[in-house]
C-alpha cells in the first residue's frame, strides 16, 4: 500500500480527484471508474492530453479510500479543496472549448456574439444576422423573453420572438443565443437556439441550473449582479452536475456605488476566474457599462483581460431599440470596434472568430 496515496484522503472523498499513472490502460480506468460508481458516487473520466483524471462527486457516504488507492493504475488521490469541483481546473486541468454547428467558444479564440436586447420583428432580426454575418459573426443574440425591473416594460415578444429566432437562422444559418427565464418555456427555447443563455437574475434560480443542466446545449450563465466568484461557479456546478458539460461564463457588471455606470464591469474577475475553471469566459460591456459612448473601450480592455470573447447589443438604430438603446451600438460602431479587434488580437495571443 502507498502511504503516499493516503495522505490527502478523509471522509471527503466525494471531493477527489483520482489521477491515473500516464501508461494506465484503459481497462484500470474502466475498473477504477466501476470502484468509483459501486461506492454510490459519480465518476467523471477527464482525458487529458498526458494522463487521465478521474473526477468523484456524490454524497459522503461511508467508503473505502484504500480500495481507489490501491487499484492498478492509480497515480494519486488529490483532494479538491474548492467547493466547486466540475468547474475547477483541479478536477479539469484544460481548458473547455463551447461548440456549437457555427462556430466554437474558448480554445485561443476571440468570440463576437452581438445583437438588439430583445426580438422586436423579424424584418429587424434579420437585418441584423445579415449585417452579423457581413461582419463575419456567427452568433446572433437576441431576447425573446426580457427580465424587466418594471412589469410595465417590453416583456419581449415570447414564443412569437422565438419563431422569428428560428426564421432567421433558417434563413442566414446564423446560429441564436437567447434567454430563458422559466422552466416552462424550456423545450421551446432549447429548440429555437443554439445557446441558451441565463441572465444575471437567474443566476441563483436553482430550478432553471437543475433544467438547463439537463441539456444538451450549450448555456451562456450570466454572473449575477451581486455574485461573488464562488457563487458563480456553484452556479456553473449546478449545470455540470447535471450532465452538460457545455458552460460558458459571461460578466456583466456588478452593482456597486458608483453612479457613472449602470454596473461596474469587473473585469478583475476575468483572470482569477480562468485561473481557477476551465469554463470559457465572456465579457458583455453593454450591459456591465449601461451606456453606448463606454462600450467600445471596455470591449477593447475585455480582450486585452484574456476574455474568451464578447457580448455586445447591437441595433441599426439604437434610439429606436424596444429595450436596452442607451448602451446599444450601431453598426457603424460595431464594424470600427471588430476592426480593431481583428488588429489587436494576434498581439493578445487570441484570434478573432
Ligand atoms: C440581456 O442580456 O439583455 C440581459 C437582460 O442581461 P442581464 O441578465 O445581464 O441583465
Ligand atoms: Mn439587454
Amino acid at each position: 500500500m502507498n502511504t503516499n496515496k493516503l495522505k490527502l484522503i478523509d471522509k471527503e472523498i466525494n471531493q477527489m480527484l483520482v489521477v491515473m499513472h500516464q501508461n494506465a490502460a484503459n481497462e484500470q480506468i474502466a475498473e477504477v471508474v466501476k470502484a468509483i460508481e459501486t461506492m454510490g458516487l459519480q465518476a467523471h473520466p477527464l482525458a487529458g492530453s498526458t494522463r487521465t483524471a478521474i473526477g468523484v462527486t456524490g454524497n459522503i457516504t461511508a467508503v473505502d479510500p484504500q480500495r481507489l488507492a490501491s487499484m492498478g493504475g492509480v497515480l494519486e488521490l488529490v483532494r479538491v479543496t474548492r467547493p466547486y469541483k466540475l468547474a475547477s481546473r483541479e478536477m479539469h486541468p484544460e481548458d473547455t472549448v463551447v461548440k456549437t454547428p457555427q462556430t466554437i467558444v474558448g480554445g485561443g479564440n476571440f468570440t463576437l456574439i452581438a445583437g438588439p436586447c430583445s426580438v422586436e420583428s423579424e424584418a429587424l432580426t434579420l437585418e441584423i444576422a445579415e449585417f452579423l454575418k457581413s461582419e463575419d459573426v456567427h452568433l446572433l443574440r437576441a431576447g425573446a423573453y426580457k427580465p424587466r425591473t418594471s412589469p410595465y416594460s417590453f416583456q419581449g415578444m415570447g414564443r412569437e420572438g422565438l419563431e422569428i429566432l428560428k426564421k432567421v437562422r433558417a434563413k442566414t444559418g446564423i446560429g441564436i443565443v437567447t434567454e430563458l427565464m422559466d422552466t416552462d418555456e424550456a423545450d421551446a427555447v432549447e429548440d429555437a437556439a443554439d445557446i441558451i443563455q441565463i441572465g444575471t437574475r437567474n443566476m441563483q434560480n436553482y430550478a432553471l441550473l437543475r433544467r438547463v443542466g439537463k441539456m444538451r446545449k450549450p448555456i451562456l450563465l450570466k454572473r449575477g449582479m451581486s455574485a461573488t466568484l464562488e457563487e458563480w461557479l456553484m452556479a456553473a456546478e449546478y449545470i455540470l452536475a447535471g450532465g452538460n458539460q457545455q458552460v460558458l461564463l459571461c460578466e456583466r457588471g456588478v452593482r456597486t456605488f458608483n453612479d457613472h455606470s449602470r454596473n461596474t464591469l469587473d473585469l478583475s474577475v476575468v483572470p482569477p476566474l480562468q485561473a481557477t475553471s476551465h469554463l470559457p469566459v465572456l465579457v458583455d460591456p453593454s450591459h456591465g457599462t449601461g451606456k453606448r459612448a463606454y462600450v467600445p473601450s471596455m470591449a477593447l480592455a475585455a480582450l486585452a483581460s484574456g476574455a474568451d470573447g464578447l457580448l455586445l447589443e447591437i441595433h441599426p438604430n439604437p434610439d429606436k431599440a424596444a429595450s436596452d438603446g442607451m448602451q446599444t451600438i450601431d453598426f457603424a460602431t460595431f464594424s470600427k470596434l471588430r476592426k480593431t479587434l481583428g488588429q489587436l488580437s494576434p498581439f493578445l495571443g487570441k484570434k478573432l472568430s
